[in-house]
């Protein structure tokens, strides 16, 4: 029988990166367009299954929730778009968010 090891999401992030000075590159599924970070994230049966971005689920993991009205921007000071360290996120408007990617 096919039993799935249950991972916390920390451990399953962190399998799943490549640390460069404080930058996480993730390794597994990346999308073309824009070039973000895909991870899976578990259903209310703990299946992972739902994809999301993999930056969300760094944030959640290991910063905390994303306020209501926030969404997770990465550092302009930072060169890897597939980077999910917590250290390059930050949660923000979705306007400041527009502004840091001008
Ligand atoms: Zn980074």
């Amino acid at each position: 029988m096919n039993v799935m090891k249950d991972e916390a999401n920390s451990d399953y992030i962190l399998d799943r990166v490549d640390f460069i000075d404080i930058h996480w590159l993730w390794k597994r599924y990346i999308d073309k367009k824009p070039g973000y970070a895909k991870a899976a994230t578990k259903n209310k049966r703990g299946v992972r299954c739902k994809t999301v971005t993999a930056h969300k689920l760094s944030y959640e993991t290991f910063v905390g929730p994303i306020p209501m009205d926030k969404e997770i921007g990465h550092a302009k000071s930072c060169p890897y778009r597939h980077c999910i360290s917590p250290a390059c996120l930050s949660a923000m408007t979705h306007s400041q968010n527009l502004l840091m990617r001008a």
